[in-house]
């Protein structure tokens, strides 16, 4: 009783933000300019399906907001240069929706799929998701395995970062407060080439306990050629199961490699206990869906 009155007092329980200021940016150079009076004390705003709750908890409170929703031209999905690019405000429906990616990389219509319900598909973005950078977002383990590189702009200009180095640790990556992520660029996949995202929640809708993606190209002996595989929610950022991956090239994707790789996964995953699962039943979870994920993304590589 004590502990709500505090609460109610500080108006925790009301779930309002503290006062801010929206700023509507209807550029990227106006996006930035925002950023740069305000540096440190303004955050952008895109689908706010993050922003918002956290401000609503007050575990943020930007003093500046700079809604980016006008800036239509952050919006598309295209083909361009052996390139798939995904502007800085593609909402998930967008990608899930997408023909030109359910023709050349269906992971990412797929993994949009399972994000959230349709409300929170029809407002969030990609790039927000990416920047805020938590471990059980879904894109983080589809970006490292497809290799991803992410276009950053700033005052200084645009820049580039691979999205293996783009997350630092528990929503923290190397965005700095004025930089917008304007754009991700993904290779598009040679002929043979298969991929999956497959997700453990405990409900439709929810957070994943265990997510595993996993894209891989085969040679014409069915040689493992290339392969990647992200792991979600298993470490302070999403995870890039290097070893497995290793494990794999030059090999036939048998029983006994992908079974092979899978330990090596589990191994490479750093779970906590949470509410959603104890450490060993998620490192588990990660060697049965990691299993499953190279075997289908196999199938599909083979078209059966
Ligand atoms: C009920 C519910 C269920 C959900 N379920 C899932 C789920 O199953 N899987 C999942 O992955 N996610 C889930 N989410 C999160 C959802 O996908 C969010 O949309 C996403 O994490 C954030 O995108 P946003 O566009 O809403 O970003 P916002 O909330 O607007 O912003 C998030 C952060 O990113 C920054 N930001 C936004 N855009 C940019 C940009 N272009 N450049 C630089 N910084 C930027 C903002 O300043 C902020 O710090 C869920 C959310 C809710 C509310």
């Amino acid at each position: 009783m004590l502990l709500w009155l505090k609460l109610r007092r500080k108006k925790i329980l009301a779930m309002i933000p503290r006062t801010f200021e929206a700023l509507f940016a209807n550029s990227i150079p106006d996006a930035i300019n925002f950023l740069q009076q305000h540096k440190g004390e303004a955050k952008i705003l895109a689908g706010g399906h993050s922003l918002i709750p956290l401000m609503k908890l007050r575990l943020v409170s930007p003093a500046y907001v700079v809604d980016i929703n006008n800036i239509a031209e952050l919006s598309y999905v295209k083909e361009e240069d052996g390139h798939i690019l995904i502007g800085g405000l593609t909402r998930h429906v967008a990608v899930e929706t997408s023909e030109l990616l359910k023709m050349k990389l269906p992971i990412l219509p797929e993994t949009a799929f399972v994000i959230g319900d349709p409300q929170v598909r029809n407002l969030g973005t990609m790039a927000g998701l990416l920047a805020h950078a938590d471990p059980s977002g879904d894109y983080g383990a589809v970006m490292l395995a497809l290799e991803a590189e992410f276009i950053i702009v700033g005052p200084g200009g645009k820049r580039s970062i691979k999205a293996t180095e783009f997350f630092v640790d528990l929503f923290t990556t190397k965005l700095e407060d004025d930089e917008l992520l304007t754009e991700v660029r993904l290779p598009l996949q040679p002929p043979r080439s298969g991929g999956v995202y497959l997700k453990l929640e405990r409900k439709v809708g929810d957070f994943a306990i265990v997510g595993v993606a996993a894209q891989l190209t085969l040679d014409d002996n069915n040689i493992c050629k290339s392969v990647g595989i992200g792991l979600t929610a298993v470490g302070s950022t999403p995870l890039k199961a290097v070893l497995a991956e290793k494990a794999l090239i030059g090999q036939e994707l048998d029983d006994e490699h992908i079974k092979i790789a899978a330990d090596k996964a589990s191994t490479e995953a750093n779970p906590t206990s949470d509410l959603r699962g104890s450490q060993e039943y998620k490192r588990e979870m990660v060697r049965v869906f990691v299993k499953r994920a190279l075997t289908k993304a196999k199938s599909n590589a083979l078209g059966k």
